[in-house]
C-alpha cells in the first residue's frame, strides 16, 4: 500500500504566505523574495509529508493565490474587460485578477464558496468568443524542483470538467448561444492545454492527480457527463498511466461509472463523505486500476478513528491487493488548520482528541503500518485518546424533543393578526443587525479582552455605544430598531465564548480566500446555554426607546457551519443540542419584554452538501433545528430570520418550511433576481429583499431604492414587503450607513404614500 495526501495547507503553520502577500501588495516586499518564501513553505511541507513517511509528496496544490485561478492563467482564458492587463507582467496579471485592477478600475474576477467549504475560489468567466492566450502553470517548474530535491513528487491539479462546471458563462455568451452552451464549447481548447500541462509533467513524476470533485455532484451538466470519456482518452494518452482521477466531497454515485470507464491509471474516492460506497466501487472498478482510499478527513481538526477505519482497508486489500491500494486524505487538507504542535492552551483532554494537517500526514503512516503488520501499540493509543465529552442532561433534553416542539401554536395567518399590536407602518424600515464597528468599539472590546479595563467599565462603554445607535435609529425614522451589536466581534464567536461544549484554539487558522484566513470555533462536546447571552443588552436597549426593539441571535445552522464539529456525534445532533440552547435565549428574550426576535441563518444555504440525497437530508434537519430554535413563543411575537445570498430558488420551499414571519435576503447585488423566486411561489410571511448593498460603500440614492422597492411590489403584495438593507453594516463607515439608510427611509416613505 502506498500513502499520500491529497494537498497541503499553502498558508503556512504561522500564516508567513499570508504575511509576504500582504507587504509584496503593499510594496514593502520585492516579487523575489515572495517567491523566496514560497519555496521555502513548500519545501517545508515536502519535508512534513516525507519524515511522515508518505510515499509521495503533493505539488501543485500550493498556490499563491488560489487553484482555480492557476488554472485560468493557464489557460489564458481572461475575461475581455482584463484585456489592458495583457501586457504586464504575468504576477501583476495574476493579482489583478484575483483583487482588481485599482489603477485601472478592472472589477476582479468573482470569488464564490468552494462546494460546501469555506474556501473560496475565483469564478472563471467564459463569454465564448474572446481569444484566450496560453500561459504557463506554476505545477511544472515546483514538481521539477521537488523531484530535484530527492521527493517523489505528485502534482495535485483541479480538472477541465471541474473547472469548466464552476466556470460562469457571461452574459453576452448566455444571450448567444443559450445558458451553459458557450461554456462548453471551450471544452476541447481546454483539453489540448491540459493535454500540453500533463505532457510537461509526465518525466518528472509517477502519478498525476486530477481532480474531478464535479463527479460527486448534480452540478455536471449532462453535455457536459457525456463528453467525459473522450476528453479522458485525450488527457491519458498525453500522460499515459499516471492519471489518478480524484473525487471528495461525497460518493460518486451517479458518475461511479464515469469514473470507473475514465481509462485513468487510478481512482481516488473520498471515504469519509461517502463511507456507503466502497462496495460498489470495488464492484466497479476495472481490472489494474489502483484504487486510493480517502479515509482521513481533510476537512476537520479530529483524529481518526483507526478502529472505524481499518475494515475499509481490508475490505479493499482484499478484493483487489495491497499493490492496488493507496491510502489517503478524503481532500485537500487545505480546509484543516496546520500544526496542532501550536496548540499550547488546549485543555489536554481535547488537545488530545485533534489531528491538524502535520498529524493527519503522520496518521496515514500509522494506517498503513497497522493495516500492514497490525501496530497493536499504534492502535490501542488512537483508541485512548478518544474520550466522549457527554453531558447527561443535554442528551435527555435533546431525546426528548417532541414535534409540538416544532410548531408554532398557530399558523402564519392568526399570527399576522396576533402581531398587530405591533403597530407597524406599511412598508416597514429595518436594519440586519449590526451598526458601523467604530475604532472606539473595537478598541473598548480589546481593552477588556486584555484586562485593561473592568467588567463595569465595559459594561458601560458598550451600553453607551447601545444608546449612541438607538438614538441614531430614532432620528433616522427606523421603524423596527437593533442594539447594533457593539458587543460581538463575529456572529458566531459571540455565542460560542458562552456556550458549554465550544473551545478556541490560537492558532487554528483556515485559509478563506487569499491572503484571508478564519479560526472557527471548535465543538468538542455537548452544547448547552450556562446563562443568557443577549438579554441584558437587548433589554437595555429597549428601555431607551418606544419603538420595537428587534433581539438578535445567531442560528444553529450558522452556528455549526461556522465552527469545526465533532466528529463522534452527527451534524444534526449537535445542531439540535445548538437549537434548544438558542431556544432557551428566544424564550428569554421573549420573557423580557422583546416581541421581535430575529434569528440569522446566514450559512444555511452554504452547509448544503453538494450530493442531491444528503442535500435534501440536511436540509430536512437544518429547517428543523431553526424550527426548534423559534417556534418556543406566543404568536404575538414576531420572528425574523436572515439570509446572505440570493441564489435560492432550489431551496424555496424550505426557507418557508422554516415558517419564520419575516425573512431579509440579500438581493441589491443582484438585481433583485430573488424575486422571481417568490413570483411563482406563494410565500405566506413577510419578506425584505434588501435594497441597500452594504459590501459596497457607495450611498444608494433614494429614488434609486425607491425604484428597487417597485420592483419588488411587482412581486410582493404590498402588505408583505420589507425595507432594509441586504446584511449587517458593521464593515461600513457611519459617513456611508448614515446617508444610505436615510435615503432608505425617505424611499419606503413616498411609498407609502397613497
Ligand atoms: N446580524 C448580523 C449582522 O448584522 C448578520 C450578519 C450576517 O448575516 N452575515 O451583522
Ligand atoms: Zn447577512
Amino acid at each position: 500500500m502506498r500513502t499520500h495526501v491529497l494537498g497541503f495547507p499553502s498558508i503556512g503553520k504561522k500564516r508567513e504566505l499570508k504575511q509576504a502577500l500582504e507587504s509584496f501588495w503593499k510594496g514593502d516586499l520585492s516579487a523575489e523574495s515572495l517567491a523566496g518564501i514560497c519555496t521555502e513553505l513548500k519545501k517545508r511541507h515536502w519535508y512534513i509529508q516525507k519524515d511522515a513517511g508518505l510515499d509521495f509528496v503533493s505539488t501543485g496544490d500550493f498556490s499563491l493565490y488560489d487553484r482555480m485561478l492557476d488554472i485560468t492563467c493557464m489557460l489564458g482564458a481572461l475575461p475581455p474587460r482584463f484585456a489592458p492587463c495583457a501586457g504586464d507582467p504575468p504576477l501583476e496579471r495574476y493579482f489583478s485578477l484575483a483583487r482588481g485592477d485599482i489603477k485601472r478600475n478592472i472589477p476582479a474576477l468573482e470569488m464564490t464558496k468552494w462546494f460546501d467549504t469555506n474556501y473560496h475560489y475565483l469564478v472563471p468567466e467564459i463569454d465564448g468568443e474572446s481569444p484566450w492566450t496560453r500561459g504557463t502553470h506554476p505545477v511544472i517548474e515546483d514538481t521539477r524542483l521537488a523531484g530535484e530535491l530527492g521527493f517523489s513528487p505528485k502534482p495535485a491539479l483541479i480538472g477541465p470538467f471541474t473547472w469548466l462546471t464552476l466556470a460562469k458563462a457571461t452574459v453576452k455568451a448566455a444571450a448567444k448561444t443559450g445558458e451553459g452552451v458557450s461554456t462548453w464549447s471551450r471544452l476541447e481548447t481546454v483539453v489540448s492545454a491540459y493535454a500540453e500541462l500533463l505532457a510537461a509533467l509526465a518525466p518528472y513524476c509517477g502519478f498525476i492527480q486530477i481532480e474531478e470533485p464535479v463527479l460527486c455532484t448534480e452540478l455536471l451538466p449532462e453535455k457536459g457527463a457525456e463528453k467525459f470519456r473522450d476528453a479522458y482518452a485525450v488527457l491519458n494518452a498525453a500522460a499515459p498511466g499516471r492519471l489518478m482521477l480524484t473525487t471528495y466531497f461525497g460518493p460518486l454515485s451517479r458518475h461511479l461509472e464515469t469514473a470507473a470507464s475514465s481509462g485513468c491509471a487510478a481512482l481516488h474516492v473520498d471515504l469519509v463523505r461517502g463511507r456507503g460506497q466502497l462496495e460498489a466501487v470495488l464492484d466497479k472498478l476495472p481490472a489494474g486500476m489502483i484504487l486510493s482510499l480517502g479515509l482521513v478527513d481533510g476537512r476537520n481538526i479530529w483524529k481518526t478513528g483507526y478502529a472505524k477505519t481499518l475494515p475499509l482497508i481490508e475490505q479493499a486489500v482484499s478484493a483487489i491487493g495491497g499493490e492496488r491500494v493507496f491510502l489517503g486524505s478524503s481532500c485537500s487538507l487545505l480546509h484543516s488548520p496546520v500544526d496542532l504542535a501550536e496548540e499550547t492552551a488546549l485543555l489536554g483532554h481535547i488537545k488530545s482528541r485533534m489531528a491538524f494537517a502535520v498529524q493527519k500526514c503522520a496518521e496515514l503512516s500509522a494506517l498503513c503500518s497497522i493495516a500492514g503488520h497490525g501496530g497493536q501499540k499504534l492502535l490501542d493509543e488512537n483508541t485512548a485518546a478518544h474520550q466522549e465529552s457527554r453531558v447527561d442532561a443535554v442528551r435527555e433534553r435533546a431525546a426528548s424533543v417532541t414535534s409540538a416542539m416544532l410548531s408554532r401554536a398557530s399558523a402564519y395567518p392568526a399570527r399576522r393578526a396576533a402581531q398587530a399590536h405591533l403597530n407597524l407602518p406599511m412598508l416597514p424600515a429595518t436594519t440586519i443587525g449590526s451598526f458601523p464597528q467604530t475604532d472606539a468599539i473595537r478598541r473598548t472590546r480589546l481593552d477588556y479582552r486584555r484586562g485593561r479595563i473592568t467588567e463595569t467599565e465595559y459594561t458601560a462603554a458598550i451600553k453607551g455605544e447601545i444608546k449612541d445607535c438607538i438614538g441614531k435609529q430614532e432620528e433616522l425614522g427606523l421603524d423596527v430598531l437593533v442594539h447594533g451589536e457593539a458587543e460581538r466581534n463575529d456572529m458566531v464567536e459571540y455565542f460560542g465564548q458562552q456556550l458549554g461544549g465550544f473551545c478556541f484554539t490560537q492558532n487554528g487558522w483556515v485559509q478563506s480566500y487569499g491572503s484571508r484566513c478564519v479560526k472557527p470555533p471548535v465543538i468538542y462536546g455537548d452544547v448547552y446555554r450556562k446563562h443568557p447571552m443577549t438579554v441584558d443588552w437587548i433589554r437595555y436597549a429597549q428601555s431607551l426607546t418606544q419603538k420595537p426593539v428587534k433581539g438578535m441571535l445567531t442560528g444553529p445552522v450558522t452556528i455549526l457551519c461556522w465552527s469545526f464539529v465533532r466528529d463522534d456525534l452527527e451534524r444534526s445532533e449537535v445542531c439540535k443540542q445548538i437549537a434548544l440552547a438558542i431556544r432557551d435565549e428566544v424564550q428569554d428574550l421573549e420573557k423580557a419584554g422583546i416581541r421581535i426576535i430575529q434569528i440569522d441563518e446566514a450559512a444555511l444555504r452554504e452547509g448544503m452538501p453538494p450530493a442531491k440525497a444528503e442535500a435534501e437530508t440536511y436540509l430536512q434537519w437544518a429547517v428543523d433545528a431553526f424550527r426548534l430554535a423559534s417556534t418556543g413563543v406566543e404568536d404575538a411575537t414576531q420572528i425574523h430570520t436572515h439570509m446572505c445570498y440570493s441564489e435560492f430558488n432550489a431551496i424555496l420551499p424550505w426557507i418557508a418550511k422554516m415558517d419564520a414571519d419575516v425573512i431579509s435576503i440579500e438581493s441589491s447585488r443582484s438585481g433583485m433576481e430573488l424575486l422571481d423566486a417568490f413570483s411563482g411561489f406563494h410565500y405566506q410571511g413577510e419578506v425584505g429583499p434588501g435594497v441597500y448593498d452594504i459590501h459596497s460603500p457607495r450611498i444608494p440614492s433614494a429614488d434609486e431604492i425607491t425604484e428597487l422597492l417597485r420592483r419588488a411590489l411587482r412581486h410582493i403584495p404590498k402588505e408583505q414587503l420589507w425595507v432594509n438593507p441586504d446584511c449587517g453594516l458593521k464593515t461600513r463607515r457611519w459617513e456611508e450607513a448614515w446617508p444610505s439608510l436615510n435615503n432608505m427611509v425617505a424611499a419606503a416613505r413616498r411609498l407609502r404614500e397613497p
